[in-house]
């Protein structure tokens, strides 16, 4: 019980998991910190601070310390990840001394920003960091076959990023990152509604629209939602109906961006693994995956079957912590 625990954590901009081979996912929780601006103190973290969003005296602010899918505010992230490990080390009873950690990073980060992590995770005393690429550990967990000489094509659509990337013999071939996802969406949504209802809606509020009545690119039959956000004229709370429809407009930049993206993946692919691809498809992953009809409206645009990883939200996590045998394997060989 008290050997090296080994830990796989997806570091998400959205969301953060914690994945051990013994017990599965141990911690899903929003990247969320609630912050005192008088002390700086970190005062909640996870599903506790982003309750607060929105809600809190002036001096509490919630923070979303990756915002974009980097280490924008490193204290907290620091802070963050420690309240995260020492919480599953209370819950699931296994030793947090020294774990060793398997970490994503984002394609497009810079050194300096994955030097960031390596950081954040050794300032609580893991014995080793490794850092793999987002790509990988999402082919990994959505059980694409990584190490054959056959390509696999992952599509992980997050809250700040979107990772496009195209994997043959355990490596990236070829990939791209866009600071682009469900969080730009959410954007979109209240952007919208106050230009056209002159109405002020939450973050909260947005996400719900989305998952309730948001829709990819495709036909679909229409559903309204009524929705409260305060009056920009008048200062006074009100309620709205939106329609899907709307919704799908507003949406429709943040969407293409991620296709261009995939489109520009595809014809960046060299010609001997294309073949692969036409032949087994994409898959996506991440919480934009299940927009609704994202799957029919990709595989629409792109005339290649798109299939969805069995469970969006946690694949890179899964990923993230079964590659740590690959790793060490790999680490063995060289030796
Ligand atoms: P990250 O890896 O960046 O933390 P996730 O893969 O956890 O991101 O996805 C989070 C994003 O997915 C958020 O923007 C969230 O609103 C969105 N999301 C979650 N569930 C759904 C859903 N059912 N439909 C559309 N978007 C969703
Ligand atoms: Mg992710």
């Amino acid at each position: 019980m008290f050997s090296n625990t080994e830990i796989g954590i997806d570091l998400g901009t959205a969301n953060i998991l914690i994945y051990t081979k013994s017990k599965g996912i141990i911690l899903n929780e929003p990247a969320v910190v609630a912050l005192d601006t008088r002390t700086n103190a970190v005062v909640a973290v996870g599903n506790e601070a982003k309750n607060m969003i929105g809600k809190t005296p002036k001096n509490i602010v919630p923070v979303r310390p990756l915002k974009n899918g980097v280490i924008a505010d490193f204290d907290s992230t620091t802070q963050m990840l420690t309240a995260f490990l020492k919480k599953v080390g209370k819950k699931s009873g296994l030793s947090m001394r020294k774990p060793s950690v398997v970490v994503c990073t984002p394609t497009g980060s810079t050194a300096v920003e994955r030097r960031a992590i390596d950081n954040a995770i050794k300032s609580f005393g893991a014995k080793e960091v490794h850092l793999i690429e987002e790509p990988i550990a999402a082919a990994i967990g959505a059980d694409l076959p990584v190490s054959e000489p056959q390509a696999s094509m992952i599509v992980d659509i997050g809250g700040g990023t979107s990772e496009v990337g195209i994997i043959s013999f355990g490596g990236v071939v070829t990939s791209r990152s866009v600071r682009v996802g469900g969080d730009h969406i959410d954007e979109e949504i209240i952007q919208y509604i106050k230009k056209n209802y002159n109405v002020l809606i939450g973050e909260s509020t947005a996400e719900k629209i989305k998952i309730e009545i948001g829709y990819a690119l495709i036909n679909h039959p229409e559903q309204t939602m009524e929705v409260r956000g305060r009056d920009l004229v008048t200062g006074l709370p009100k309620v709205i109906t939106i329609r899907s429809t709307e919704v799908q407009s507003a949406i429709r930049e943040v969407l293409e961006t991620i296709l261009h993206a995939i489109h520009d993946t595809l014809e960046n692919c060299p010609p001997e693994l294309s073949g692969d691809i036409v032949d087994q498809g994409i898959t996506i992953t991440g919480g934009g995956a299940l927009l609704h009809g994202m799957q029919d409206w990709l595989s629409g645009e792109i005339q290649v079957p798109v299939h969805i990883a069995p469970n969006p939200l946690e694949s890179v996590a899964i990923g993230t912590g079964r590659s740590l045998k690959m790793i060490q394997k790999l680490q063995k060989a060289a030796k």
